[in-house]
Parts: structure tokens; sequence; C-alpha cells
């Protein structure tokens, strides 16, 4: 019987670096089991392997992704009940919030989102109010429903490597019944960045890169950076509005926050906050955004972000 379950979707040829966080954080609260949809080829089972992973559940029907995602939280549901896990713990992803709460509603399991530490005993940890406080909590419900946020922690493999046991779940029959069905998928084109909520790094820009991205794209890409935005430049059209970070925005928590050209209002900092290192550049010494700022520049973005671009190619050589 495994202590968490960790819902991996579409593992691909390697587990993303959220999917390892997760393992690992597992880890801290028992025996770990994983559910898998999708294909899973030898080398993200190695891996699972690797972190310690002791039972991987996959669905018996393989069209799962055909679907939005109520029969996902169907068969997650069905790999609670078969590895016994009293933790499961799902990616802080708009979908992987909505798979928790359907989920939820089907254990009558408690479920926390946007969790950024999890004890051994399964009191979750968050940042709320735009991070002005840190709160803790707890599930009462015998299986409680976490979403963990990315970049927390560090993937750490297990100290001993396990082969997992692999086993099918049976989805219910009528889990795709009355479920919405996915018409048609339109690949985004690629930006070769990384994805915006799991990105190391995020070079963000606000009102103040006045239309013009360029010195921030260029800069992120010497960093191998996500480009995100404030809500004043996603409504303004300059950039699209999956850049925006924000309460109503994507939430990052990368290793460094490079902002240029936001003031730091509070609806902008709920997005960022619990990011590990901030630099604000910002040409009003009074801007509120230096007051969460690890470090600041008063100046010009557009002669400080050049000049930053250039340090790091002549270093990088
Ligand atoms: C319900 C609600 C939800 C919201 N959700 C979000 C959200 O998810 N995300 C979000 O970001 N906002 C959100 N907002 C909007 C938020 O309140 C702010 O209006 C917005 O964040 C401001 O964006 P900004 O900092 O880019 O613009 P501004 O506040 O106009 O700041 C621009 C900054 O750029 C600086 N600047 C100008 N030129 C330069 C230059 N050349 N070099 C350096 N600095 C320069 C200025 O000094 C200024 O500080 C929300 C608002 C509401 C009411």
């Amino acid at each position: 019987m495994a202590n968490a379950l960790v819902f991996i979707d579409n593992p691909g040829a390697s587990l993303k670096k959220s999917s390892l966080e997760l393992l690992t954080l597992a880890r801290q609260l028992g025996e770990t089991a994983v559910a898998v949809n999708g294909e899973l080829n030898d080398d993200a089972a190695a891996t699972l392997g690797a972190y310690g992973v002791t039972a991987v559940y996959q669905p018996s029907s393989n069209d799962l992704g055909d679907y939005l995602v109520g029969p996902k939280a169907a068969y997650l549901a069905a790999a609670v009940a078969a590895s016994g896990a009293t933790r499961v713990l799902l990616e802080n992803s708009p979908e992987g919030k909505e798979i928790a709460g359907r989920l939820g509603i089907k254990l009558s399991a408690g479920v926390i989102t946007d969790v950024v530490g999890v004890e051994a005993d399964g009191t979750a940890h968050k940042s709320v109010l735009a991070g002005s406080y840190n709160t803790s909590a707890k599930a009462t419900t015998p299986v409680a429903v976490l979403t963990v946020k990315a970049n927390l922690i560090e993937p750490q493999p297990a100290d001993t490597a396990t082969t997992p046991e692999v086993a099918k779940v049976e989805v219910p029959a009528d889990a795709t019944a009355a479920a919405a069905r996915i018409s048609s998928r339109e690949a985004k084109p690629a930006s070769g960045r990384p994805d915006l909520s799991e990105a190391r790094i995020v070079v963000a820009g606000g009102r103040g890169v006045d239309g013009d991205f360029g010195p921030l794209e260029e800069l992120a890409d010497v960093l191998g950076a996500a480009v995100g935005a404030s809500r004043a430049a996603t409504d303004a059209g300059w950039i699209g509005h999956d850049a925006q970070v924000g309460q109503t925005g994507v939430t990052v928590s990368p290793q460094l926050y490079i902002s240029a050209g936001i003031s730091g209002a509070i609806q902008q900092k709920a997005g960022m906050q619990t990011s590990k290192v901030i630099v604000a550049i910002n040409k009003d010494a009074e801007s509120p955004v230096f007051e969460i700022a690890d470090f600041g520049i008063v100046g010009d973005l557009f002669k400080v972000l050049p000049q930053a671009t250039a340090e790091i190619k002549k270093r990088k050589g």
C-alpha cells in the first residue's frame, strides 16, 4: 500500500522537472506510487524507479487524452483506491487544479491548491494574500489532494532505486460517457523557451517596456529563461495573455525573477512573490516593486537589459 500517489500526465520521452519535484516531495510522505496517463517509455519508467516509486498505475483505456479533465479524475479516483494512498499530489497547473477539484468530489477528499511545502504528516503550506502571509492547512478527510507549485525543491533521486510494479486500473465505463471530447488540437508555435510556470528563470516586462519586448527576449534567450508580463503589457496586446503573471494570470516560483518596467502592484506580486531571488529594474526609485526585490536597479530598462545581456554573453564566451 502506498502513502502517496503522484499523477503524471503524458510523461513523454523524459519526465518533466515538475514531475521529478513531485516525486521527491512524495517520498517525504512515505511509499510512493504513480498514476500515469499516456505512454510510459523505458527511460521514463527507469526514472520512476530511480526516484523510489514502488508502483505504477496505467488506465485500462488509452483515450483519456481525447477528453477534457473529467475522465482523468475518474481514473485517478480508481488509482487512489488501487494504491491505498492517502495523499494525492498533482501539478498546480490550471488542469491539475481542475482534476484535483473533481477528484476531491469523487473521493469526498479535502483539496489544497497552491501548495508551497508539505510535511511528513500531510500538513501543507501556502503563501497567500500576495505573499503577505504563510498559512498551514491539513485536510481532515482520510484522503487529501494537493496541487503543488513548481520550482520549490531540487529533484533528488532516492538513495535506493526500485523496480516499480506496473498495474492497469479499470477506468469506470461511465467516465467518458458524458465527458467533453476534444474535437481538434492545434500546436502552439514553439518559442524555444521553457514553459513559463516551470522555468527556473523568468524575465518579465510591464508597461515600462512600451510595446518592445525585444530586450527582454534577448536577455531571456541568453539565460534560457521564459518571458512573462504584467497585465498592463498583456492588455495592451504587446504579448499574449498566456504570459501574464499574477493573480489573474500564471503563478510562478522560479529561482530568479527579473522584473523590468513593472510597478509591483499587489495583483502582480500574487503571482511571483515566492520566487527565490527577485531582481527589479525600474526607473522610479519609489516604485513598490523595490519593496519585494532582493536586488534593485534604478534605471531605464532599455539601457540596463542590453548591458546585462552583453555581459552574460561575454562571460559565457
Ligand atoms: C482584479 C484584478 C486582477 C489583476 N490581475 C493582475 C495580474 O494577474 N497580473 C498583473 O500584473 N496585474 C494584474 N492586475 C493589474 C494590476 O493592478 C496593475 O495595474 C498592473 O500590474 C500594472 O502593470 P505594470 O506594473 O506593468 O504597469 P504600471 O503600474 O503602469 O507600472 C509601469 C512601471 O514601469 C516603470 N517604467 C516605465 N518606463 C520604464 C523604463 N524605460 N525603464 C524602467 N522602468 C520603467 C514605471 O516607473 C512603472 O513603475 C489586476 C488588477 C485587478 C483589479
